[in-house]
């Protein structure tokens, strides 16, 4: 009896991962895999049960997917959206995607599926304008001049400074952008919690490393903040050969980011609150694994 695979276990491994890198550090090392095994999740069983009965339609497109549309953000007729769990973020988070990626093989799908109103994707060159926002934006890539999280604050702080002293030099500076960094900076002064929440969004590029080079060179993200993660292990199942598991996919880089943020910056202890981000991730690797372990020559085949 032939089983038919999910979508993506469909999937090639040539040119497939959606990375982000992170860089060593001296600071703690988690292997995600054990930390995949201890979430705090909402019930799979959605989820097993449309895998047992393959793909279903997509209430929007009508295109037939496993799990959901990975063009239409929703998820298939078979997994009641009620069923899936609805993840409040600390922050907005947008991710921009290279137009020649293949939008079935993204994790960030998973992001705007289970944080919808937090989270917004651009295809590239369609990007927003951020200069006007540099003081409460951060990009999270890891370049040389990347900060850690807990600096966030005072980068972010520095960066209002300037422009209040910019605007002093230049009266031709626009008022609008005097009138924010003013309301800002009086808001930091009078209230110490302001300088915590000061990071209003994160971006992230979602491509693969080549085309992540070229977005990063765009004249919009210029100048913005960049914000490195700590070291952490991917457990994503199509990591490239060659490349060192730091790699991870963007569903991981925003999860670590969140619970990094959230005991760095929020100075909060973490309790699970963004666990569900890996709702489906972790449900997709574990199949995954089970596929690899129990010897099944096709879906092997379909994963090496
Ligand atoms: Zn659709």
């Amino acid at each position: 009896m032939s089983i038919s695979p999910p979508v993506f276990l469909k999937e090639s491994e040539e040119n497939n991962s959606k990375l982000v890198e992170t860089k060593p550090s001296q600071t703690t090392f988690v292997s995600s895999e054990d930390l995949l095994q201890n979430l705090c999740l909402a019930s799979q069983e959605v989820l097993r049960k449309a895998q047992q009965s393959g793909r279903s339609k997509c209430l929007k497109c009508g295109g037939s997917r496993m799990f959901y549309c990975y063009t239409c953000y929703v998820p298939v007729e078979n997994v009641p959206i009620e069923q899936i769990p609805h993840v409040k973020l600390p922050l907005k988070i947008d991710i921009i995607k290279h137009p020649n990626e293949t939008d079935g093989k993204s994790t960030a799908v998973h992001a705007k599926l289970l944080a919808p109103e937090f989270v917004n994707i651009y295809t590239y060159p369609c990007i927003p304008e951020y200069e006007e926002k540099d003081h409460e934006v951060a990009l999270v890539f890891p370049g040389p001049q990347s900060v850690s999280i807990k600096d966030i604050s005072f980068h972010l702080q520095k960066r209002i400074q300037n422009n209040v002293r910019d605007k002093s030099d230049d009266p031709d500076k626009p008022s609008f952008k005097r009138k924010k960094t003013e309301e800002q900076q009086s808001c930091d002064l009078s209230d110490n919690k302001c300088k915590d929440t000061i990071l209003k969004k994160i971006i992230l590029i979602d491509s693969t490393w080549n085309q992540t080079n070229k977005i990063l060179t765009d004249e919009r993200l210029q100048g913005l903040l960049q914000v490195e993660l700590k070291t952490r292990k991917t457990c994503f199942w199509r990591h490239q050969k060659g490349k060192p598991d730091t790699f991870l996919s963007t569903i991981e880089a925003i999860y670590y980011f969140l619970v990094d943020y959230h005991t760095d910056m929020l100075k909060e202890k973490y309790r699970g609150q963004y666990d569900n981000l890996l709702f489906f991730y972790s449900f997709m690797y574990q199949l995954i694994k089970n596929a690899k372990c129990s010897g099944d020559k096709e879906t092997r085949k379909l994963i090496r």
